[in-house]
């Protein structure tokens, strides 16, 4: 064995989840390793979160220059697309993030070994480096291996059947783009490759987009589809390829075979519990999960699991949150993890915010909740953005008995950035007045936030 080592802390992984472990861990001056097998920032930076969002930018650039505007802005000659060059582009903000991580675990005095870590025991495993075998035993071990594409059994990945890791890297751009699964991911890839020509067509088993989501929050991105010239097709199912670029597709109306250059496959994701000896340490599971407490702790005392390895919602920020509060509860910290403040947002067209609560499952949940929705039609600075006119606004869920808010969504361009002033507000256990009251800036999205508040209360200003 090339090195032995023996630190408090072992991090396995280094996504968003391990590497904040692994940085709070050594800020609070814990002894700490990191073993990340591939790029440090895991998923979401080399392949998910921000080179989907850069490309999404590109493509949002590319489409305001192509399809003109009411602004009084136009081309003369049409804009050329240098897709490689796009790629490039986004490529390089991910080597700066990913650097910069490094630089982060480096300040943090934690050490990182780059290689594949597999167990023989709960807190012990050996990593293949490139100099040599290294065997590590921890006190406590925190998991934080990630997840993976899931695949269609009947189109597995490889050639011309892609997932968005392979779509965020493409050499050329797609002439045709088949996507199969309308989550948030298909759809924000898809709607990016539309911006930037390609012809795309969506197939998704559900009879509806973004399907964990209802009806009013997802309508202004079915006409955006419609209008855009993206096929949708719902309730139909991929049944397998029908010869060389034609997929076959069963829906309700019969049959139907779809003509693609690639198919991009984003039917979801699931945890990555194979290949690293999980099964040699004795934990329990939740469905396809590792099991784990409201603590991140699993049936093994001192081993720890955190984000996408441990259940929905399967995002980010939330294995940031799990990160850091692992590292403070080894440290000798009293906290716990509440999922209900993890907001999410869909970056397609328009974006959806969702904070909290949805109405269908306040009622599903037993809520006495009420409901109060401002338009962004009425919100002037949607109306200088182009953003008003697309059906988009900021709802508000509070409960009837002591107007709690209990959640707050919005649909709308631009509203991404409103994820932090909701999720501060139910953090904070805001009311309805709360939120009324607080005195926004004029002209922002966010007082269509306030208005949606002061309607709650039964007195909206511009309403
Ligand atoms: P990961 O980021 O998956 O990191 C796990 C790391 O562990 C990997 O780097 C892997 O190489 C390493 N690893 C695993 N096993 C071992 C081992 N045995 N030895 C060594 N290393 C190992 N989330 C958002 O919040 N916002 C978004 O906008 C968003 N957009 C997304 C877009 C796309 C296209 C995708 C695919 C995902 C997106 N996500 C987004 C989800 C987000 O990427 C994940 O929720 C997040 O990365 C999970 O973090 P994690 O630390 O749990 O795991």
């Amino acid at each position: 064995m090339a090195e032995t080592l023996h630190p408090r802390v072992l991090v396995v992984g280094g996504g968003p989840g391990g590497y904040v472990a692994a940085i709070r861990a050594g800020q609070l001056g814990l002894d700490t390793v990191l073993v990340e097998a591939g790029r440090l920032g895991g998923t979401c930076l080399t392949r998910g979160c921000i080179p989907s969002k850069a490309l999404i930018h590109a493509a949002d650039k590319f489409a305001d220059m192509t399809q003109g505007s009411a602004l009084g802005i136009a081309i003369d000659q049409p804009p050329r697309l240098d897709f490689a060059r796009t790629v490039g582009w986004k490529d390089g903000i991910v080597d700066r993030l990913s650097n910069g991580v490094a630089g982060l675990l480096g300040r943090a005095k934690v050490r990182v070994v780059a290689g594949w870590a597999r167990f023989s025991d709960a807190k012990s495993c050996t990593v293949e480096t490139a100099s040599g075998a290294v065997a590590i035993t921890a006190e406590h071990v925190i998991l934080a291996a990630g997840s993976e594409a899931a695949a269609l059994p009947a189109l597995p990945f490889g050639g011309d059947v892609i997932s968005s890791t392979e779509a965020l890297s493409l050499p050329e751009l797609p002439a045709r783009l088949v996507v199969v699964g309308a989550g948030y991911i298909g759809l924000e890839l898809g709607i990016a490759f539309r911006k930037l020509g390609a012809a795309v067509t969506i197939v998704e088993a559900a009879d509806r987009i973004l399907p964990r989501y209802d009806v009013a929050l997802t309508r202004p991105v079915r006409r955006w589809l419609a209008r855009a010239g993206i096929e949708l097709h719902l309730g139909a199912t991929v049944t397998g390829r029908d010869g060389d670029n034609r997929l076959a597709v069963e829906t309700t109306a019969g049959p139907l075979v779809l003509a693609f250059d690639k198919i991009l496959v984003t039917i979801g994701r699931r945890p990555l519990v194979a290949g690293w000896g999980l099964e040699e340490m004795a934990l329990d599971m939740a469905g396809p999960f590792v099991k784990v407490d409201d603590r991140c702790h699993t049936a093994m005392r001192d081993v720890w699991a955190i984000g996408d390895l441990v259940g929905e919602p399967m995002l980010a920020h939330k294995a940031m949150a799990q990160g850091a509060m692992v590292a403070e509860i080894i440290a000798g910290q009293r906290r716990h993890f509440d999922p209900g403040g993890v907001a999410a947002i869909v970056f397609s067209e328009p974006e959806i915010v969702v904070a909290g609560l949805l109405p269908d499952e306040a009622a599903v949940a037993g809520i006495d909740a009420a409901t109060a929705i401002f338009p962004f039609a009425a919100n002037g600075r949607a109306l200088t953005l182009e953003a008003g006119a697309d059906g988009g606004f900021v709802r508000v869920v509070a409960r009837r008995d002591d107007q709690r808010i209990i959640g707050i969504q919005a649909v709308g361009r631009h509203v991404a950035e409103l994820a932090g002033e909701f999720a501060h507000a139910l953090a904070m256990g805001a009311v309805l007045d709360d939120l009324a009251h607080t005195i926004h800036v004029h002209p922002t999205l966010g007082e269509a936030a306030g208005e949606a508040a002061l309607l709650g209360l039964g007195h909206a200003i511009h309403l």
